[in-house]
């Protein structure tokens, strides 16, 4: 594989940012790895997995003659981090992140002697921290690029490196416009994060209130809940701060849509609730048949065919 980049930057390296430098490691894209860390143990951590060559806690210094800077911690770290960071920056590099928001992180000016590139890899564990990052994490998933609206050349040679980057790391790459991201996400992910952390909050509250064990049963449906629950509580707020908009919206058809099958099961509406379970039961085969239902981390057999 051919090199894309001499120095790398990353600011933050958790779960995402180390399984990108695990795979530009493994794939020879770059010649240097330089991390930033606010903390001495996880500087300890990097260094003795080998996932960067030099490790920073002042991010100024760091990004100074990268190619690329490519900022993986919570979102309302990088809306800070951005404006902090670029002026550092040498003329010409690609500004990146992999935040799970985009309009708020699209939306910050950055000058134009910088390439700003906002990405975001969908792929992910409830898991934290460089020690659980790891090179396979991205494959087979969506990266949704929401790249400026720039029609110089150089902008869009430093875009095709990032897709080719995404790419490498096994990704299908998708442009799109921020606002429109932010509404499939809120869909597919922060309303099923927001339904998990709820739920198990109410079983909890349940099993205190009652006095009856309920959580040691734990199995099936909830057993999915409690994994997505207990994902990383700093990310989820700052998702939900920056995307609230979008997850509003989804609430409130989501509620309108539970009242409906509460009211068909309190009135015994056999037929709307066959209705419902037949068409999301068709929805469950699609997404399967797009290739997205595979437990993270697992290989299944999808149409007699190996995924992963
Ligand atoms: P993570 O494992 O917790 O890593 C985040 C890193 O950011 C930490 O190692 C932490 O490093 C650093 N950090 C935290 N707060 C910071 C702050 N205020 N200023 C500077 N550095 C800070 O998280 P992650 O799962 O990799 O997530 C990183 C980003 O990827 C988030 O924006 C998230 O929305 C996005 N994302 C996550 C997933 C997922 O499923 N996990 C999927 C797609 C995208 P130190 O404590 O060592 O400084």
């Amino acid at each position: 594989m051919s090199c894309l980049f001499d120095k790398v930057t990353f600011i933050g390296m958790g779960l995402i940012g180390s399984s990108l430098a695990r795979v530009l490691k493994n794939n020879n894209l770059c010649n240097k790895i330089i991390a930033v860390t606010r903390n001495p143990e996880t500087k300890d951590k990097i260094l003795s997995l080998n996932l960067a060559d030099e490790v920073f806690f002042e991010a100024k210094e760091a990004v100074k003659d990268s190619d690329i800077v490519i900022i993986a911690t919570p979102v309302s770290s990088i809306i800070k981090i951005i404006p902090d960071i670029e002026g550092f920056m040498k003329k010409g590099a690609i500004l990146t992140d992999v935040g799970s928001v985009k309009g708020s992180i699209a939306s910050i000016k950055v000058s134009n002697n910088i390439h700003f590139i906002p990405a975001h890899p969908i792929a992910g564990t409830e898991k934290s921290g460089p020690e659980n990052g790891f090179a396979e994490l991205f494959e087979n998933r969506w990266c949704i690029i929401t790249p400026l609206d720039r029609k110089d050349n150089e902008y869009k040679n430093s875009l095709d490196l990032v897709c080719e980057m995404w790419k490498i790391a096994g990704m299908r790459v998708e442009i799109m416009d921020p606002k429109r991201h932010d509404m499939v996400m809120a869909l597919m992910s922060h309303l099923p994060h927001l339904i998990a952390y709820t739920i198990v909050g109410t079983a909890a509250d349940l099993e205190e209130n009652s006095g009856h064990d309920v959580l040691k049963y734990a199995a099936g449906g909830f057993r999915d809940f409690t994994r997505i629950a207990g994902s990383d509580p700093v990310m989820w707020r700052d998702i939900f701060f920056n995307n609230t908009e979008a997850v509003l919206e989804c609430c409130q058809r989501f509620n309108e849509d539970l009242t409906m099958l509460q009211k068909a099961i309190r009135y015994k509406d056999s037929d709307s609730l066959l209705k419902w379970f037949e068409r999301t039961r068709q929805i469950r085969r699609e997404v399967v048949e797009y290739g997205q239902a595979q437990p993270e981390n697992e290989k299944i057999l999808l149409k007699g065919k190996k995924v992963n």
